[in-house]
């Protein structure tokens, strides 16, 4: 069986993961055809020639656009900053490949209805990278939610905190530009909602508050340029079966370097998780003598799927990258018309949705109802 032909644009953080998980998913899962590593697109022809060695693949372009009408590739990693999404993604659909696009989809909320109107148009695999609901733990923590080991759940706390734009002297970079998206939210709360969106369903309203920690920040070249979103977000929910909730967002954080924490509050119990703990959650189940009564810790273990496809004992743990590949190989399910475990951008637009409905409630001072927005 001839293995997926691979087109990569962008080798930052992200384009680095995606090529590792290209390269490792063959490997890891075994039971896939091994993707072939076609063309890889960056800036300028240079940089994308070096990279290219670097990560394997057999040609190199500075022009993303000639991975379109080269028959050899099949799908399309997207993985550059936002605002380049909605084109790219669009672009890579319309000439008929399969696209795996970072989050969020893009800044402005009609960008990702064009992007996911493409999608249904071309009827080819479109993906969302929200790695974190590909998480072994995060997939148990379902199937205890499914199975009501926790009775009713009630209440969820949501916690989004990292410090990579904590020092007021780092200097000015896309993250914080308008033409990006509101920050703090699409950048960053949108994976806590993707792990919401993966243990609860829909969000039905919230109200939310933001705030720009530094007005201005410094420029390479000297002198300062004004912030243009926020680093700071907090949100209340209502979401669907009534369940109420509560995310905080914040990328000045000092001291937290990839905290995505989760307490889900039920009937009968409690779970907790930490994606700096990602190996482990906390369950409490009110049952038995009150005495004994407490959180206990379990650590993940081949017996949670697919952790047994990268290491046979039990305590020794998955990585971020981890994630990506787990995500790859759920793409390729999808790809092979399989039931798979993504976000699509059907549901990556009903994350959107919220989070302009976030936006939008912060603006206007008030709860907002997501069904507000329309396609
Ligand atoms: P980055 O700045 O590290 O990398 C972006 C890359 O895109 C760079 O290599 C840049 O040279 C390249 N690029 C820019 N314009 C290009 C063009 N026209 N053609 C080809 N290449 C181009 O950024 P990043 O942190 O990797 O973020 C990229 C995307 O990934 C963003 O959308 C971000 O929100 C998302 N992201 C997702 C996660 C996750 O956990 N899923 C984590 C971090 C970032």
């Amino acid at each position: 069986m001839k293995g997926l032909g691979v087109g990569l644009i962008g080798t930052g953080y992200m384009g680095k993961c995606h090529a590792l998980a290209w390269n490792n998913v063959a490997s890891v899962f075994g039971d896939v055809a091994r993707p072939r590593l076609v063309t890889l697109a960056e800036v300028n022809a240079g940089l994308a020639a070096e990279k290219a060695r670097e990560l394997g693949f057999s040609r190199s372009t500075g022009n993303w656009r000639d991975l379109l009408n080269d028959p050899e590739i099949d799908v399309v990693s997207v993985t550059t900053p936002n605002a380049f999404h909605p084109e790219m993604a669009i672009a890579a659909l319309e000439a008929g490949k399969h696209v795996w696009c970072e989050k969020p989809m893009a800044p402005h909320f009609q960008d990702a209805v064009g992007m996911r109107d493409a999608a249904r148009r071309a009827g080819r695999v479109s993906a969302m990278g929200y790695n974190y609901i590909q998480n072994p733990v995060i997939r148990h923590i379902r199937r205890l939610l499914d199975e009501g080991a926790i009775g009713t759940a009630n209440h969820v706390r949501a916690e989004m905190d990292e410090d990579f734009m904590a020092d007021p002297a780092a200097p000015f970079y896309w993250k914080s530009e308008a033409s990006s998206g509101y920050g703090a939210l699409d950048d960053f709360a949108v994976h806590p909602l993707s792990l919401l969106f993966a243990l609860f369903g829909h969000v039905e309203s919230v109200v939310t508050d933001m705030v720009k920690p530094y007005a201005t920040r410094p420029l390479k070249e000297g002198g300062a340029r004004q912030v243009e979103n926020h680093d700071i977000a907090s949100t209340l929910f209502k979401l669907q079966g009534g369940i109420s909730a509560v995310l905080m967002a914040n990328r000045s954080a000092w001291g937290r370097k990839g905290r995505i924490a989760l307490q889900i509050f039920g009937s009968r119990g409690s779970i907790l998780y930490d994606q700096e703990r990602m190996n482990e959650f906390q369950l409490y189940l009110a049952d038995g003598r009150a005495e004994e009564q407490g959180f206990r810790t379990v650590l993940t273990a081949p017996h949670h799927r697919p952790y047994d496809r990268f290491v046979p004992a039990p305590g020794h743990g998955l990585g971020f990258n981890d994630l990506k590949t787990i995500e790859c190989r759920e793409l390729i399910a999808a790809i092979g018309g399989e039931k798979a475990h993504l976000i699509d951008f059907e549901d990556g637009l009903r994350m959107e949705r919220s989070v302009h409905a976030m936006a939008r409630a912060f603006n206007e001072r008030r709860w907002v109802s997501v069904s507000e927005l329309e396609d």
